[in-house]
């Protein structure tokens, strides 16, 4: 196996690429953000390192562009079947072909009832442009990757598990054997994974599925496993990482009730009690996808609930 890391111009800095050994080449998880500089890349390592050896397919764990960006001009280039969960593949393709302004009414409606200031809301409704300039297409067919589907790379017989929460199908490749545990950005060492609420799904209990996620994660993939991450260095201690996020968000939710005791509070409301560092516009758009994952999270438990005052801003109450 071979570990590549592709740099990101963002504080995360970096994505880590597998390159997994078989007969006559390496099959790729994960592709990088969709740039030149990634493209460029990719060329010095086929030229360079990987000289004489050849990509056999390409694997994608989950839709975000510092992960699926160059799989469509890798599987272009180098003639790469794709291999990627059902819903990440659609939801790319709605992200890449959809018309991108028609939901902009919409999206900007839900921001303003959750209280978030105009400039934020300009700022996070042009997130869709970015997408289409950090991906490079993808083909119109591919392999779909199941749950508890086996996929033979080479030797190495994997076990694909699927989970919410971060995205809404990603793919993570288990090797009981080896002991090897893919797990794209279900679970990383240090950084806790982005878990939020898009417009595109107001209601969506993204964080009661990262949760069960994890809980699932815990029950069937041992302890003893090496975790090879999305993000940052591979790691083992599998079990208590995923237990320390759980605590994590139990944490949250926790502060939150706390905020919404005496007087409701909105979504834009909350993040300072959630973010207690400065942000600026792009990282707002981020932490109130966050918060409000906490906040429907917190509804369908019944530990928070919605406050009908008849104004134009939504606010919630600890129950
Ligand atoms: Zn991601």
């Amino acid at each position: 196996m071979l570990w590549l890391r592709l740099a990101l111009p963002y504080r995360l800095d970096h994505v880590n690429i597998y390159l997994l050994e078989e007969a006559d080449g390496f099959a790729v998880l994960d592709a990088g953000l969709g740039d030149d500089a990634t493209r460029e890349v990719w060329q010095a390592v086929l030229q360079g390192p990987l000289a004489g050896r050849r990509l056999t397919r390409m694997i994608v764990t989950h839709f975000h562009p510092d992960h699926v960006g160059s799989a469509g001009w890798l599987c272009e280039t180098y003639g790469l079947p794709l291999h990627m969960p059902r819903n990440e593949y659609l939801l790319s393709l709605v992200l890449q072909y959809g018309q991108a302004d028609r939901g902009a009414a919409m999206f900007r409606q839900f921001y303003e009832r959750h209280g978030l200031a105009e400039e934020i809301v300009a700022r996070v409704l042009t997130n869709g442009h970015e997408y289409l300039h950090r991906t490079t297409g993808l083909p119109s067919s591919y392999h779909r990757l199941q749950h508890g589907q086996t996929l033979t790379i080479g030797r190495n017989e994997y076990r694909v598990l699927t989970g919410g929460g971060h995205s809404i199908e990603q793919a993570m490749l288990h090797d009981p054997a080896a002991g090897l545990f893919f797990s794209a950005d279900q679970v990383i060492a240090q950084i806790s994974p982005n878990i939020s609420v898009q417009p595109i799904e107001p209601q969506d209990n993204a964080l009661g599925a990262y949760l069960a996620a994890l809980a699932s994660l815990i029950e069937t993939v041992p302890n003893t496993v090496l975790v090879l991450p999305g993000h940052g260095l591979p790691f083992r201690g599998l079990h208590q990482r995923a237990l320390a996020l759980i605590e994590h968000h139990a944490a949250r939710c926790a502060e939150i009730a706390q905020a919404c005791t005496a007087a409701p509070r909105s979504a834009a409301e909350l993040i300072p009690t959630v973010f207690r560092r400065e942000l600026d516009a792009h990282q707002t758009g981020f932490a109130f996808g966050e918060v409000l994952a906490h906040i429907n999270h917190m509804v369908v438990e019944g530990t928070l609930r919605r406050v009908d005052d008849g104004g134009p801003i939504d606010r919630f109450i600890s129950a």
